[in-house]
Protein backbone atom coordinates (compact mmCIF):
# COMPACT_ATOMS: atom_id res chain seq x y z
CA UNK A 1 0.00 0.00 0.00
CA UNK A 2 1.20 3.13 -0.97
CA UNK A 3 2.17 5.78 2.11
CA UNK A 4 0.31 8.22 2.33
CA UNK A 5 1.93 11.64 1.78
CA UNK A 6 2.55 13.74 5.21
CA UNK A 7 0.27 17.06 5.06
CA UNK A 8 2.83 19.93 4.34
CA UNK A 9 2.32 23.66 6.21
CA UNK A 10 -0.31 25.84 4.74
CA UNK A 11 0.06 29.29 3.89
CA UNK A 12 -2.72 31.52 5.71
CA UNK A 13 -2.63 34.91 3.71
CA UNK A 14 -4.11 37.41 5.97
CA UNK A 15 -5.64 40.81 4.71
CA UNK A 16 -8.53 42.77 5.57
CA UNK A 17 -8.90 40.12 8.25
CA UNK A 18 -6.49 40.63 11.01
CA UNK A 19 -8.32 38.84 13.65
CA UNK A 20 -7.70 34.96 15.20
CA UNK A 21 -11.14 34.69 15.88
CA UNK A 22 -13.73 33.57 13.41
CA UNK A 23 -11.25 33.10 10.58
CA UNK A 24 -12.29 30.97 8.23
CA UNK A 25 -9.15 30.96 6.51
CA UNK A 26 -7.13 30.22 9.73
CA UNK A 27 -9.86 27.68 10.43
CA UNK A 28 -9.25 25.82 7.55
CA UNK A 29 -5.59 25.89 7.51
CA UNK A 30 -5.52 24.28 11.58
CA UNK A 31 -8.33 21.53 10.44
CA UNK A 32 -6.32 20.78 7.60
CA UNK A 33 -3.77 19.61 10.13
CA UNK A 34 0.28 20.52 9.47
CA UNK A 35 2.03 23.71 10.46
CA UNK A 36 0.41 26.95 9.88
CA UNK A 37 2.28 29.88 8.50
CA UNK A 38 0.56 33.10 9.20
CA UNK A 39 2.05 36.26 6.54
CA UNK A 40 0.52 39.51 5.61
CA UNK A 41 2.29 41.19 2.69
CA UNK A 42 2.70 44.94 2.23
CA UNK A 43 1.91 45.44 -1.34
CA UNK A 44 1.61 48.39 -3.40
CA UNK A 45 2.94 47.00 -6.63
CA UNK A 46 0.32 44.86 -7.92
CA UNK A 47 -1.87 47.32 -10.24
CA UNK A 48 -5.52 48.19 -9.59
CA UNK A 49 -5.06 47.85 -5.77
CA UNK A 50 -5.62 51.42 -3.71
CA UNK A 51 -2.34 52.43 -2.10
CA UNK A 52 -3.58 52.98 1.53
CA UNK A 53 -3.84 56.88 3.08
CA UNK A 54 -2.10 57.91 5.62
CA UNK A 55 -4.43 57.08 8.34
CA UNK A 56 -5.32 53.56 7.42
CA UNK A 57 -1.67 52.71 7.16
CA UNK A 58 -1.16 54.16 10.97
CA UNK A 59 -4.12 52.36 11.93
CA UNK A 60 -2.89 48.85 10.15
CA UNK A 61 0.86 49.51 12.23
CA UNK A 62 -1.40 48.89 15.19
CA UNK A 63 -3.63 46.28 13.99
CA UNK A 64 -0.45 44.33 12.93
CA UNK A 65 1.45 44.68 15.96
CA UNK A 66 -1.25 43.29 18.06
CA UNK A 67 -1.86 40.64 15.77
CA UNK A 68 1.75 39.53 15.96
CA UNK A 69 1.20 39.49 19.93
CA UNK A 70 -1.63 37.84 19.77
CA UNK A 71 0.06 34.79 17.43
CA UNK A 72 3.01 34.62 19.72
CA UNK A 73 0.94 33.97 22.53
CA UNK A 74 -0.52 30.98 20.71
CA UNK A 75 2.64 29.67 19.35
CA UNK A 76 2.94 31.03 16.17
CA UNK A 77 4.19 34.36 14.81
CA UNK A 78 3.11 36.65 11.75
CA UNK A 79 5.63 37.35 9.11
CA UNK A 80 5.39 40.36 7.18
CA UNK A 81 6.71 41.05 3.70
CA UNK A 82 6.72 43.58 0.94
CA UNK A 83 6.15 43.71 -2.77
CA UNK A 84 4.04 42.48 -5.07
CA UNK A 85 1.98 40.22 -3.64
CA UNK A 86 1.98 37.11 -6.24
CA UNK A 87 5.77 36.97 -6.04
CA UNK A 88 5.73 37.19 -2.09
CA UNK A 89 3.22 34.64 -1.47
CA UNK A 90 5.17 32.44 -4.47
CA UNK A 91 8.54 32.91 -2.55
CA UNK A 92 6.87 32.19 0.96
CA UNK A 93 5.47 28.91 -0.60
CA UNK A 94 9.14 27.76 -1.70
CA UNK A 95 10.64 29.49 1.58
CA UNK A 96 8.60 27.19 4.15
CA UNK A 97 7.50 23.97 2.16
CA UNK A 98 3.47 25.07 2.04
CA UNK A 99 1.66 23.05 -0.72
CA UNK A 100 -1.71 24.74 0.16
CA UNK A 101 -2.38 28.57 0.37
CA UNK A 102 -5.87 29.81 1.89
CA UNK A 103 -7.16 33.18 1.91
CA UNK A 104 -10.25 35.36 2.59
CA UNK A 105 -11.94 36.89 0.11
CA UNK A 106 -11.68 40.52 -0.70
CA UNK A 107 -14.28 42.59 -2.80
CA UNK A 108 -12.64 45.56 -4.65
CA UNK A 109 -12.08 44.44 -8.52
CA UNK A 110 -8.16 44.64 -8.37
CA UNK A 111 -7.88 42.67 -5.21
CA UNK A 112 -10.82 40.12 -6.92
CA UNK A 113 -8.69 40.16 -10.29
CA UNK A 114 -5.06 39.69 -8.69
CA UNK A 115 -6.54 37.13 -6.27
CA UNK A 116 -7.72 35.06 -9.52
CA UNK A 117 -4.99 35.26 -11.02
CA UNK A 118 -2.75 33.62 -7.95
CA UNK A 119 -5.51 30.89 -7.67
CA UNK A 120 -5.20 29.77 -10.87
CA UNK A 121 -1.45 29.92 -11.16
CA UNK A 122 -0.83 28.32 -7.79
CA UNK A 123 -3.38 25.58 -8.55
CA UNK A 124 -1.66 25.00 -11.90
CA UNK A 125 1.53 24.73 -10.11
CA UNK A 126 0.02 22.06 -8.02
CA UNK A 127 -0.57 24.03 -4.96
CA UNK A 128 -3.99 23.66 -3.09
CA UNK A 129 -5.93 26.90 -3.36
CA UNK A 130 -8.95 27.69 -0.68
CA UNK A 131 -10.43 30.92 -0.46
CA UNK A 132 -13.46 31.75 1.86
CA UNK A 133 -16.42 34.37 3.08
CA UNK A 134 -15.19 36.05 5.55
CA UNK A 135 -15.98 40.03 5.42
CA UNK A 136 -19.17 40.26 4.63
CA UNK A 137 -22.64 38.62 5.52
CA UNK A 138 -24.02 38.12 2.14
CA UNK A 139 -21.42 38.04 -0.72
CA UNK A 140 -21.97 40.62 -3.36
CA UNK A 141 -23.23 38.00 -6.32
CA UNK A 142 -25.25 36.21 -4.32
CA UNK A 143 -28.27 38.68 -3.53
CA UNK A 144 -30.33 39.51 -6.44
CA UNK A 145 -33.39 40.89 -7.96
CA UNK A 146 -36.17 38.79 -9.32
CA UNK A 147 -34.26 39.65 -12.41
CA UNK A 148 -31.28 38.22 -11.51
CA UNK A 149 -29.67 41.75 -11.50
CA UNK A 150 -27.75 43.13 -8.23
CA UNK A 151 -29.96 45.46 -6.40
CA UNK A 152 -29.55 49.00 -7.04
CA UNK A 153 -31.94 50.46 -4.08
CA UNK A 154 -31.06 49.67 -0.54
CA UNK A 155 -34.42 49.15 1.47
CA UNK A 156 -35.34 46.02 -1.10
CA UNK A 157 -31.93 44.50 -0.78
CA UNK A 158 -32.24 45.06 2.82
CA UNK A 159 -35.56 42.86 2.94
CA UNK A 160 -34.16 40.46 0.46
CA UNK A 161 -30.92 39.98 3.12
CA UNK A 162 -33.59 39.36 6.11
CA UNK A 163 -35.23 36.61 3.64
CA UNK A 164 -32.52 35.16 3.70
CA UNK A 165 -30.95 31.90 6.29
CA UNK A 166 -29.44 33.22 9.27
CA UNK A 167 -25.58 34.36 8.67
CA UNK A 168 -23.21 31.41 9.83
CA UNK A 169 -22.15 31.23 13.80
CA UNK A 170 -18.72 33.06 13.93
CA UNK A 171 -15.77 30.30 14.64
CA UNK A 172 -13.72 30.36 17.44
CA UNK A 173 -9.91 31.45 18.12
CA UNK A 174 -7.67 28.76 17.94
CA UNK A 175 -5.80 27.96 21.61
CA UNK A 176 -2.83 27.23 19.91
CA UNK A 177 -1.11 27.38 15.62
CA UNK A 178 1.67 25.33 15.29
CA UNK A 179 4.54 26.85 13.07
CA UNK A 180 7.10 24.46 12.88
CA UNK A 181 10.12 25.20 11.00
CA UNK A 182 7.62 28.31 10.00
CA UNK A 183 8.83 30.10 13.23
CA UNK A 184 12.15 30.53 11.28
CA UNK A 185 11.28 32.62 8.30
CA UNK A 186 12.76 36.06 7.47
CA UNK A 187 9.93 38.42 8.19
CA UNK A 188 10.04 42.32 7.63
CA UNK A 189 10.58 44.44 10.98
CA UNK A 190 7.13 46.34 10.94
CA UNK A 191 8.36 49.29 11.66
CA UNK A 192 10.73 49.77 8.55
CA UNK A 193 7.73 50.00 6.88
CA UNK A 194 7.31 53.66 7.58
CA UNK A 195 3.59 53.34 8.31
CA UNK A 196 4.05 55.73 12.09
CA UNK A 197 4.61 59.07 11.13
CA UNK A 198 7.40 60.74 12.63
CA UNK A 199 8.07 63.80 11.12
CA UNK A 200 5.89 65.34 11.83
CA UNK A 201 3.96 63.14 14.03
CA UNK A 202 0.29 64.28 13.75
CA UNK A 203 -0.72 60.63 15.36
CA UNK A 204 -0.77 62.12 18.70
CA UNK A 205 -5.03 62.25 18.53
CA UNK A 206 -5.61 58.75 17.36
CA UNK A 207 -2.72 57.25 19.90
CA UNK A 208 -5.22 58.72 22.17
CA UNK A 209 -8.54 58.11 20.54
CA UNK A 210 -7.70 54.15 19.71
CA UNK A 211 -7.22 50.73 20.65
CA UNK A 212 -6.59 49.20 17.48
CA UNK A 213 -6.57 45.02 17.34
CA UNK A 214 -8.85 42.32 17.68
CA UNK A 215 -9.15 42.63 21.79
CA UNK A 216 -9.94 46.66 20.86
CA UNK A 217 -12.82 45.62 18.79
CA UNK A 218 -14.49 43.03 21.05
CA UNK A 219 -13.76 45.84 23.95
CA UNK A 220 -15.49 48.27 21.65
CA UNK A 221 -18.72 46.31 20.76
CA UNK A 222 -19.32 45.27 24.74
CA UNK A 223 -18.90 48.78 25.55
CA UNK A 224 -21.41 49.96 22.91
CA UNK A 225 -23.90 47.66 23.46
CA UNK A 226 -23.80 48.01 27.00
CA UNK A 227 -23.79 52.47 27.42
CA UNK A 228 -24.86 53.15 23.98
CA UNK A 229 -26.99 50.82 21.85
CA UNK A 230 -30.04 51.64 23.70
CA UNK A 231 -29.92 54.94 22.50
CA UNK A 232 -28.69 53.89 19.28
CA UNK A 233 -32.02 55.79 18.26
CA UNK A 234 -30.61 59.48 18.84
CA UNK A 235 -27.20 58.48 16.63
CA UNK A 236 -27.76 61.47 14.43
CA UNK A 237 -26.55 63.94 17.39
CA UNK A 238 -22.66 64.00 16.98
CA UNK A 239 -22.47 65.69 21.07
CA UNK A 240 -24.40 62.54 21.93
CA UNK A 241 -22.34 59.73 20.84
CA UNK A 242 -24.26 56.73 20.90
CA UNK A 243 -22.76 54.68 18.25
CA UNK A 244 -20.28 51.95 17.99
CA UNK A 245 -17.25 53.33 16.62
CA UNK A 246 -16.44 49.77 15.07
CA UNK A 247 -15.94 51.00 11.63
CA UNK A 248 -12.05 50.82 11.59
CA UNK A 249 -12.30 47.20 13.33
CA UNK A 250 -14.71 46.32 10.09
CA UNK A 251 -12.66 47.95 7.77
CA UNK A 252 -9.51 45.78 8.74
CA UNK A 253 -11.49 42.88 9.58
CA UNK A 254 -9.95 43.16 13.42
CA UNK A 255 -13.43 42.16 14.26
CA UNK A 256 -15.59 39.82 11.28
CA UNK A 257 -20.36 41.35 11.07
CA UNK A 258 -20.56 37.98 11.42
CA UNK A 259 -19.33 37.87 14.95
CA UNK A 260 -21.21 41.58 15.35
CA UNK A 261 -24.33 40.03 13.81
CA UNK A 262 -24.70 37.42 16.39
CA UNK A 263 -23.97 39.08 19.45
CA UNK A 264 -26.39 41.65 18.66
CA UNK A 265 -28.69 38.93 18.32
CA UNK A 266 -27.33 36.93 21.86
CA UNK A 267 -27.71 39.20 25.37
CA UNK A 268 -28.57 43.31 25.25
CA UNK A 269 -29.88 44.97 28.06
CA UNK A 270 -33.47 44.90 27.60
CA UNK A 271 -33.82 48.62 27.11
CA UNK A 272 -31.69 48.43 24.40
CA UNK A 273 -33.40 45.75 22.73
CA UNK A 274 -35.52 47.97 20.33
CA UNK A 275 -32.27 49.35 18.74
CA UNK A 276 -30.72 46.21 17.37
CA UNK A 277 -32.80 45.78 14.02
CA UNK A 278 -31.71 49.63 13.38
CA UNK A 279 -28.26 49.05 14.36
CA UNK A 280 -27.96 45.97 11.96
CA UNK A 281 -29.63 47.69 9.18
CA UNK A 282 -26.35 50.00 9.09
CA UNK A 283 -24.47 47.60 9.43
CA UNK A 284 -26.05 46.22 5.84
CA UNK A 285 -25.62 49.47 4.43
CA UNK A 286 -22.10 48.22 4.32
CA UNK A 287 -23.01 44.95 2.68
CA UNK A 288 -24.90 47.18 -0.03
CA UNK A 289 -22.23 49.81 -0.74
CA UNK A 290 -20.19 46.50 -1.74
CA UNK A 291 -22.53 45.32 -4.18
CA UNK A 292 -22.92 49.06 -5.72
CA UNK A 293 -18.95 48.47 -5.65
CA UNK A 294 -18.76 45.21 -7.26
CA UNK A 295 -21.46 45.81 -10.05
CA UNK A 296 -19.15 49.31 -10.39
CA UNK A 297 -15.39 48.16 -10.18
CA UNK A 298 -14.16 52.04 -10.73
CA UNK A 299 -16.94 53.53 -7.88
CA UNK A 300 -14.00 56.00 -6.55
CA UNK A 301 -13.36 57.26 -10.25
CA UNK A 302 -16.56 57.22 -11.92
CA UNK A 303 -20.40 58.54 -11.64
CA UNK A 304 -22.31 55.46 -10.42
CA UNK A 305 -25.02 57.75 -12.98
CA UNK A 306 -23.21 58.52 -15.97
CA UNK A 307 -25.60 61.74 -16.66
CA UNK A 308 -22.97 63.23 -13.94
CA UNK A 309 -20.31 63.45 -16.42
CA UNK A 310 -21.55 66.26 -17.18
CA UNK A 311 -21.68 68.34 -14.10
CA UNK A 312 -19.46 71.35 -14.08
CA UNK A 313 -17.58 71.46 -11.24
CA UNK A 314 -15.73 74.96 -10.47
CA UNK A 315 -12.03 74.46 -10.99
CA UNK A 316 -10.88 74.21 -7.28
CA UNK A 317 -9.38 76.90 -5.94
CA UNK A 318 -6.36 75.12 -4.05
CA UNK A 319 -7.18 77.72 -1.26
CA UNK A 320 -10.35 77.37 -0.94
CA UNK A 321 -9.46 73.12 -0.64
CA UNK A 322 -7.35 73.52 2.09
CA UNK A 323 -9.86 75.75 3.94
CA UNK A 324 -12.13 72.96 3.83
CA UNK A 325 -9.36 70.14 4.57
CA UNK A 326 -8.53 72.39 7.38
CA UNK A 327 -11.73 72.87 8.60
CA UNK A 328 -11.50 76.59 8.29
CA UNK A 329 -14.32 77.70 6.08
CA UNK A 330 -15.98 79.70 8.99
CA UNK A 331 -19.06 77.37 8.69
CA UNK A 332 -18.83 75.71 12.28
CA UNK A 333 -20.62 72.62 11.82
CA UNK A 334 -18.62 71.65 8.71
CA UNK A 335 -15.39 73.37 10.34
CA UNK A 336 -16.04 70.99 13.63
CA UNK A 337 -16.49 67.87 11.61
CA UNK A 338 -13.17 68.82 9.35
CA UNK A 339 -10.98 69.01 12.64
CA UNK A 340 -12.45 65.58 14.18
CA UNK A 341 -11.46 63.80 10.87
CA UNK A 342 -8.22 65.13 11.60
CA UNK A 343 -7.56 64.78 15.03
CA UNK A 344 -9.60 61.11 15.70
CA UNK A 345 -9.47 59.52 12.39
CA UNK A 346 -13.03 59.53 12.23
CA UNK A 347 -15.86 62.05 11.73
CA UNK A 348 -20.07 61.36 12.80
CA UNK A 349 -21.81 60.37 9.95
CA UNK A 350 -24.18 63.04 9.96
CA UNK A 351 -21.32 65.73 9.92
CA UNK A 352 -19.65 63.25 7.28
CA UNK A 353 -22.51 64.38 5.15
CA UNK A 354 -22.72 67.71 6.00
CA UNK A 355 -19.48 68.57 5.23
CA UNK A 356 -19.45 66.62 1.87
CA UNK A 357 -22.45 68.67 0.72
CA UNK A 358 -20.47 72.26 1.51
CA UNK A 359 -17.72 70.60 -0.51
CA UNK A 360 -19.95 69.46 -3.35
CA UNK A 361 -22.43 71.91 -3.97
CA UNK A 362 -21.68 75.08 -1.81
CA UNK A 363 -18.13 74.66 -3.55
CA UNK A 364 -18.86 73.26 -6.77
CA UNK A 365 -15.64 70.90 -5.89
CA UNK A 366 -16.00 67.77 -7.68
CA UNK A 367 -16.80 65.16 -4.88
CA UNK A 368 -14.04 63.18 -6.08
CA UNK A 369 -11.32 65.00 -4.28
CA UNK A 370 -13.49 64.95 -1.16
CA UNK A 371 -13.54 61.01 -1.23
CA UNK A 372 -9.83 61.28 -2.08
CA UNK A 373 -9.29 63.70 0.82
CA UNK A 374 -11.42 61.08 3.38
CA UNK A 375 -9.04 58.25 1.57
CA UNK A 376 -6.09 59.81 3.13
CA UNK A 377 -7.53 60.92 6.33
CA UNK A 378 -10.49 57.96 7.68
CA UNK A 379 -8.99 55.34 9.78
CA UNK A 380 -12.50 53.68 8.42
CA UNK A 381 -11.32 54.61 4.84
CA UNK A 382 -12.97 51.67 2.57
CA UNK A 383 -13.12 50.43 -1.24
CA UNK A 384 -16.50 50.63 -1.15
CA UNK A 385 -18.11 52.60 2.20
CA UNK A 386 -16.10 55.95 1.20
CA UNK A 387 -16.82 56.11 -2.59
CA UNK A 388 -20.79 54.99 -2.38
CA UNK A 389 -21.21 57.65 1.11
CA UNK A 390 -19.15 60.23 -1.15
CA UNK A 391 -21.62 59.76 -4.63
CA UNK A 392 -24.62 59.11 -2.01
CA UNK A 393 -24.44 62.85 -1.10
CA UNK A 394 -23.19 63.60 -4.84
CA UNK A 395 -26.63 62.50 -5.92
CA UNK A 396 -24.62 60.62 -8.38
CA UNK A 397 -24.81 56.72 -6.91
CA UNK A 398 -26.99 54.20 -6.51
CA UNK A 399 -30.13 55.20 -4.12
CA UNK A 400 -28.37 58.34 -3.68
CA UNK A 401 -29.95 61.16 -2.39
CA UNK A 402 -31.05 63.34 -4.52
CA UNK A 403 -28.53 66.90 -6.05
CA UNK A 404 -31.16 69.18 -4.87
CA UNK A 405 -31.31 68.19 -1.31
CA UNK A 406 -28.61 70.43 -0.32
CA UNK A 407 -28.03 70.12 3.01
CA UNK A 408 -27.75 73.98 5.43
CA UNK A 409 -24.96 73.53 7.44
CA UNK A 410 -26.61 76.36 10.17
CA UNK A 411 -29.95 74.10 10.14
CA UNK A 412 -28.37 71.01 10.22
CA UNK A 413 -26.65 72.50 13.54
CA UNK A 414 -29.70 73.99 14.94
CA UNK A 415 -31.25 70.50 14.84
CA UNK A 416 -28.76 67.95 15.41
CA UNK A 417 -26.37 70.49 17.69
CA UNK A 418 -28.72 72.47 19.06
CA UNK A 419 -26.69 73.67 22.08
CA UNK A 420 -23.43 74.01 20.40
CA UNK A 421 -21.85 71.31 22.23
CA UNK A 422 -19.83 69.44 19.30
CA UNK A 423 -19.19 72.62 16.97
CA UNK A 424 -17.47 74.26 20.93
CA UNK A 425 -15.29 70.50 21.58
CA UNK A 426 -13.94 70.95 18.14
CA UNK A 427 -13.95 74.32 17.55
CA UNK A 428 -13.21 76.87 20.65
CA UNK A 429 -12.84 80.04 19.26
CA UNK A 430 -16.03 80.08 17.48
CA UNK A 431 -17.85 83.06 18.18
CA UNK A 432 -14.77 85.23 19.14
CA UNK A 433 -13.23 87.49 16.69
CA UNK A 434 -10.42 84.57 15.98
CA UNK A 435 -12.93 82.91 14.01
CA UNK A 436 -13.35 83.40 10.04
CA UNK A 437 -16.44 84.64 8.36
CA UNK A 438 -17.79 82.09 5.86
CA UNK A 439 -16.02 81.90 2.94
CA UNK A 440 -18.93 81.36 0.77
CA UNK A 441 -22.76 82.66 1.19
CA UNK A 442 -24.80 79.74 1.80
CA UNK A 443 -28.22 81.06 -0.06
CA UNK A 444 -26.31 82.44 -3.01
CA UNK A 445 -24.13 79.33 -3.62
CA UNK A 446 -26.97 76.81 -3.10
CA UNK A 447 -29.02 78.66 -5.91
CA UNK A 448 -25.63 78.30 -8.30
CA UNK A 449 -25.62 74.60 -6.98
CA UNK A 450 -28.96 74.25 -7.89
CA UNK A 451 -28.21 76.08 -11.60
CA UNK A 452 -25.31 73.89 -12.45
CA UNK A 453 -27.51 70.88 -11.30
CA UNK A 454 -30.03 72.04 -14.34
CA UNK A 455 -28.02 73.07 -17.20
CA UNK A 456 -26.40 69.02 -16.44
CA UNK A 457 -29.79 67.74 -16.91
CA UNK A 458 -30.25 69.87 -19.79
CA UNK A 459 -27.46 68.60 -21.21
CA UNK A 460 -27.76 64.51 -20.21
P1 LIG B 1 -22.50 52.93 13.50
O1 LIG B 1 -23.63 53.88 13.37
O2 LIG B 1 -22.25 52.36 14.85
O3 LIG B 1 -22.77 51.77 12.44
C1 LIG B 1 -22.26 50.45 12.58
C2 LIG B 1 -21.54 50.05 11.32
O4 LIG B 1 -22.44 50.06 10.22
C3 LIG B 1 -20.42 50.99 10.93
O5 LIG B 1 -19.24 50.69 11.63
C4 LIG B 1 -20.30 50.74 9.44
O6 LIG B 1 -19.55 49.58 9.16
C5 LIG B 1 -21.75 50.50 9.04
N1 LIG B 1 -22.35 51.75 8.57
C6 LIG B 1 -22.96 52.71 9.28
N2 LIG B 1 -23.38 53.70 8.47
C7 LIG B 1 -23.01 53.37 7.23
C8 LIG B 1 -23.15 53.98 5.95
N3 LIG B 1 -23.77 55.16 5.77
N4 LIG B 1 -22.63 53.34 4.88
C9 LIG B 1 -22.02 52.16 5.02
N5 LIG B 1 -21.85 51.53 6.19
C10 LIG B 1 -22.35 52.13 7.28
N6 LIG B 1 -17.97 54.36 6.51
C11 LIG B 1 -16.89 53.56 6.48
O7 LIG B 1 -16.88 52.51 7.12
N7 LIG B 1 -15.79 53.89 5.72
C12 LIG B 1 -15.75 55.02 4.98
O8 LIG B 1 -14.76 55.26 4.29
C13 LIG B 1 -16.86 55.90 5.02
N8 LIG B 1 -16.86 57.08 4.33
C14 LIG B 1 -17.96 57.89 4.38
C15 LIG B 1 -17.98 59.07 3.63
C16 LIG B 1 -19.09 59.93 3.66
C17 LIG B 1 -19.10 61.19 2.83
C18 LIG B 1 -20.21 59.58 4.43
C19 LIG B 1 -21.43 60.46 4.46
C20 LIG B 1 -20.21 58.40 5.17
C21 LIG B 1 -19.11 57.54 5.16
N9 LIG B 1 -19.10 56.33 5.88
C22 LIG B 1 -18.00 55.51 5.81
C23 LIG B 1 -20.32 55.84 6.54
C24 LIG B 1 -20.49 56.20 8.02
O9 LIG B 1 -20.31 57.58 8.22
C25 LIG B 1 -19.55 55.43 8.94
O10 LIG B 1 -19.63 54.04 8.66
C26 LIG B 1 -19.93 55.64 10.41
O11 LIG B 1 -19.89 57.00 10.73
C27 LIG B 1 -18.96 54.87 11.28
O12 LIG B 1 -19.24 55.09 12.62
P2 LIG B 1 -19.77 53.91 13.54
O13 LIG B 1 -18.92 52.70 13.37
O14 LIG B 1 -19.87 54.48 14.93
O15 LIG B 1 -21.20 53.65 12.91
Amino acid sequence: MAEEKPIGPTLVWLRDDLRLSDNPALHHALERGGDVVVAFVHDEETPGIRPLGAASKWWLHQSLSRLAGDLESRGSRLILRRGAAAEVIASLIDESGADAVVWNRRYAKGARDADAALKKALTESGIEVHSFQANLLFEPWTIQTGQGTPFKVFTPFYRACLAQPEPRHPFPAPETIPSGAAAELPSDDLASWGFEPTRPDWAGGLRERWQPGEAGAHERLEAFIRDDLGDYGDRDFPADDTTSHLSPYLRFGEISPFQVWHRLRGRVPSSAQGQVGGFLREVVWREFNNVVLYSTPDLATQNYRPEFDEFDWNEPDPAVLEAWQQGRTGVPLVDAGMRELWKTGVMHNRVRMVVASFLIKNLLIDWRLGEQWFWDTLVDADDANNPANWQWVAGSGADAAPFFRVFNPELQASKFDKHGEYVRQWVPEYGTDAYPDPIVDLKETRRRALDRYDTMRRKA
